[in-house]
């Protein structure tokens, strides 16, 4: 009787050993790495011990929607009337502190205040994984092992540095820390002591966390004299391939082609550059997206969550709801459809990257090639009208 049960229990234990001493030879060179970068012996005493893997952070990791979400309902359940309130109230309460953040900035306070309720629900929820073992983690797991040793030495470095106690921190599963989820290498870059105390805490100080994120929307490019972009209205007939973030016209060519603004109006002759974005689709809401657009890319390469914030920043700052509205019968694709999409696009000759079942940029650029040649309206939006088209074109 024992030895069945000895023979049941014995490989579990075994392989929990083995993963035991993977993550612990993995630390070892994690430590090299610290070192490498001069990271003091206290600080590797006080922080590594403690580490654990995190299979959750693992799990986070491989996650995969079953169902694609449609920007619309992304929108809705980002940019929701409570978010919208509370972002006013906070406009209201920090005004002076996010003024004078604009002034030495450049950064108007609705923004701040769409990254932050984005971000942390304004500070309500800063995530619950200690960062350091989220960081350990992903720097010892294959995927993105490089990116996250370079996170997890920064981690050491800010704890070095004395402001903010990085054994306690937590997290996202992503390591990303405190009011505006800064990675520890955007912290190290970026964060500024603006209440004067000496140290630079975006845990614990708005004014610390809101200057912090003016000073790296300022870095990466942020633009003080233009909005993030619009909605627009686009003619019954138009060309759709002129849609996408690679064409850039002026505000200008943009009007001569017919654009309108929310309300219907003519543009205003501008000679600012900008993109026509059609998140889902042409029968779906229209933007025109200006430089500050990227910029809010480079902070989160998505364009779903770039437009939230942008229309979020909007609503804070005393603008209506969207005028356009959800189209009809949306029937959403599986990731298991996307990746089908996917594959039919490469296989008929238009590279859309390696089938993963997410729509990335490649993925909407090839289905627009395709839409064009098949005469569809090109408007790089993947349904199941282009997925019944590559079937019947693959076949
Ligand atoms: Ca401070």
């Amino acid at each position: 009787m024992l030895l069945v049960l000895l023979a049941a229990l014995l490989p579990l234990s075994l392989r929990t050993a083995a993963a035991a001493d993977d993550f612990g030879a993995c630390v070892s060179q994690l430590q090299a790495a610290a070192v490498d970068r001069g990271i003091s012996a206290q600080t590797l005493e006080a922080t590594l011990p403690n580490i654990r893997p995190l299979e959750r952070v693992i799990k986070a990791d491989r996650r995969q929607a079953e169902f694609v979400q449609t920007f619309w309902n992304y929108l809705e359940g980002r940019v929701t009337p409570v978010r919208v309130d509370r972002g006013r109230e906070y406009y209201a309460k920090h005004y002076r502190l996010l003024h004078g953040i604009y002034q030495e900035y450049g950064v108007r306070p609705e923004y701040l205040l769409a990254f932050w309720g984005m971000e942390t629900n304004y500070g309500s929820y800063f995530g619950s994984v200690p960062v350091l073992d989220a960081l350990a983690t992903l720097a010892c797991d294959q995927r993105r092992s490089e990116m996250f040793t370079r996170e997890f030495v920064n981690a050491l470095l800010i704890h070095e540095g004395g402001a903010m106690d990085i054994t306690r921190a937590r997290g996202s599963w992503a390591g990303a820390m405190g009011h505006t989820q800064f990675l520890p290498s955007t912290y190290l870059q970026h964060a500024v002591d603006y209440d004067g105390d000496g140290k630079a805490d975006v845990f614990n100080s708005l004014p610390d966390a809101f200057a912090s994120a003016a000073n790296y929307l300022r870095a990466i490019g942020w633009n003080r004299e233009q909005r993030w972009g619009r909605e627009v209205l686009v003619p019954f007939k138009f060309d759709w391939t002129l849609a996408g973030l690679d064409t850039k016209k002026t505000v200008s060519e943009w009007r001569a082609l017919g654009l309108r603004d929310a309300f219907g109006r003519p543009l205003p002759h501008s000679e600012i550059q900008g993109s026509l974005l059609l998140p889902q689709g042409h029968k779906g809401p229209a933007f025109l997206v200006y430089d500050n657009f990227h910029v809010i890319m480079k902070w989160n390469r998505s364009i779903s969550y770039a437009l939230a914030v942008g229309h979020l920043a909007d609503r804070i700052a005393g603008m209506g709801r969207l005028t356009a509205t959800q189209p009809e019968h949306v029937r959403l694709l599986t990731t298991a459809e996307v990746s089908e999409i996917q594959s039919l696009l490469n296989r008929l000759g238009y590279d859309s990257g390696e089938p993963d079942g997410v729509v990335g940029f490649k993925t909407r650029a090839a289905a627009q090639a395709f839409q064009n040649v098949a005469g569809l309206p090109a408007d790089g939006y993947p349904d199941h009208t282009l997925l019944a088209h590559l079937r019947q074109a693959a076949r």
